[in-house]
C-alpha cells in the first residue's frame, strides 16, 4: 500500500511555482518556494520536527510532557501536529496582533492558547516572551523550544529547505528572498546556498518597515510573522546581502495580487516576500533565477488582508484605485 505512516513524513519537499503575472515586466525567472503544502500549512513545520525530536535525544522532552511556546500561530501549528503523533501537550502563547482564526486553529488541534499585548515592551511581564518564560519553569516537565534561540531552527533550513531549492534549481538560483521573523529561514537556507554555490548566490532579506532589520526601532507594523523589536540568536546579520523594507500596504496589496492572479492564497509576509523579490528582481538579468519563499497559506487571513473593509479602515484600499473597486458590481 502506498500510504504515509504519519503526516510528519510529509514534512518539505515543497513545490517551486513560477510567478508569471506579478514577475511579468522583470527579466529574471521568479519561482516561489510554497511552503503552504506542508502538513501544517506552514514552512514552520520543518522547524517544529528537528526541534522536538532533538530535545527527545537531550533527554529535555519526556514522554507525558508539554511544549511551551511564544508563536504567532505557525510554529504552534507545526507544534501541535508532532506533539499530536507523540503524545505531548502544548501551550501557546500569542501576541494578540494574531488573527482569532489562527487561534481557533490552534485549539482545534488541541492547544491551549494564551493570548498577550503586542504593545508592550519585550521586558514586560506581561509581553509574550515573559508569559511564556514563567509558564515553562511553573509547568511540571514543560519544555520551551524557544524558536528565537534554538539552532535547530536555522539547521532545519540548511539540512531541508535549502538543498531542496539547490535541487529544484539544479543549481541556477541566483537570489534567494525570504522575510526575517525568527530569521531561521533566511539564515539556515540562505548559509546552505551560499556555501553550495561557493558564495554566488545573494541573499536578500525582506522586513517590514520599522522592524528592527531594516534599521528600525520596532515601529508596530500589522504584517504577522516577520519583523522584530529583538535581535534573536537564530538570525545571523551577516547572512543578508541586502535587507529590503517593505510597508504593510505594499505587502497587502500583492497578497492579494498573489490569490487573483497566481491563485496563491497565501498569507501577508508572502506578499512582503515577493514585494522584495521583484524589486531584486528588476536589478537582476534574464540569466538570473530568483527564489522566494512564501511561508504559508491564506485562509488564516481572511478577516483581515482579503477583507475590503478590514483593508479600507486601515487606508490600504484607495477608493480610486483598481483594486478598490474590483469585484463591486458597477
Ligand atoms: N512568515 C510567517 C507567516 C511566519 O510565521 C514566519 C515565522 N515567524 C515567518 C514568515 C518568518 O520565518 P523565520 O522565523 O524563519 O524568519
Amino acid at each position: 500500500m502506498r500510504v504515509y505512516n504519519s503526516l510528519i513524513e510529509l514534512v518539505g519537499n515543497t513545490p517551486l511555482v513560477r510567478l508569471k503575472k506579478v514577475a511579468a515586466g522583470v527579466a529574471p525567472t521568479v519561482l516561489a518556494k510554497v511552503e503552504y503544502f506542508n502538513p501544517g500549512g506552514s514552512v514552520k513545520d520543518r522547524i517544529a520536527l528537528r526541534m522536538v525530536e532533538d530535545a527527545e535525544r537531550r533527554g529535555l522532552l519526556r514522554p507525558g510532557g508539554t511544549i511551551v511556546e511564544p508563536t504567532s500561530g505557525n510554529t504552534g501549528v507545526g507544534l501541535a501536529i508532532v506533539a499530536a503523533e507523540k503524545g505531548y501537550r502544548c501551550v501557546f502563547v500569542c501576541p494578540d496582533k494574531v488573527g482569532a482564526d489562527k487561534l481557533a486553529v490552534l485549539r482545534a488541534y488541541g492547544a491551549e492558547v494564551v493570548v498577550c499585548p503586542t504593545t508592550v515592551a519585550p521586558d514586560h511581564p506581561e509581553s509574550y516572551y515573559s508569559v511564556s518564560d514563567r509558564l515553562a519553569a511553573t509547568i511540571p516537565g514543560a519544555w520551551k523550544p524557544d524558536q528565537y534561540a534554538n539552532p535547530n531552527n536555522p539547521e532545519s533550513h540548511y539540512h531541508s529547505t535549502g538543498p531542496e531549492i539547490w535541487e529544484q534549481t539544479e543549481g541556477r538560483i541566483t537570489h534567494f528572498v525570504a522575510g526575517i521573523g525568527t530569521g531561521g529561514t533566511i539564515t539556515g537556507t540562505g548559509r546552505y546556498l551560499k556555501e553550495v554555490s561557493g558564495g554566488r548566490v545573494k541573499v536578500i532579506g525582506a522586513d517590514p518597515e520599522g522592524s528592527v532589520y531594516s534599521g528600525g526601532t520596532g515601529r508596530p507594523y500589522l504584517v504577522e510573522g516577520v519583523g522584530e523589536d529583538i535581535w534573536p540568536t537564530t538570525y545571523d546579520p551577516e547572512i543578508c546581502d541586502e535587507v529590503v523594507a517593505v510597508s504593510d500596504k505594499d505587502s497587502f496589496l500583492m497578497t492579494r495580487r498573489l490569490a487573483r492572479e497566481e491563485a496563491l492564497l497565501v498569507g501577508g509576509s508572502c506578499g512582503l516576500a515577493v514585494v522584495a523579490a521583484l524589486k531584486v528582481a528588476a536589478g537582476a538579468g534574464p540569466d538570473d533565477v530568483v527564489v522566494v519563499l512564501l511561508p504559508d497559506g491564506g485562509r488564516g487571513y481572511l478577516g483581515k488582508i482579503f477583507n475590503d473593509e478590514w483593508m479600507a479602515d486601515y487606508g490600504f484600499l484607495e477608493a480610486d484605485t483598481e483594486e478598490a473597486t474590483a469585484g463591486q458590481v458597477l
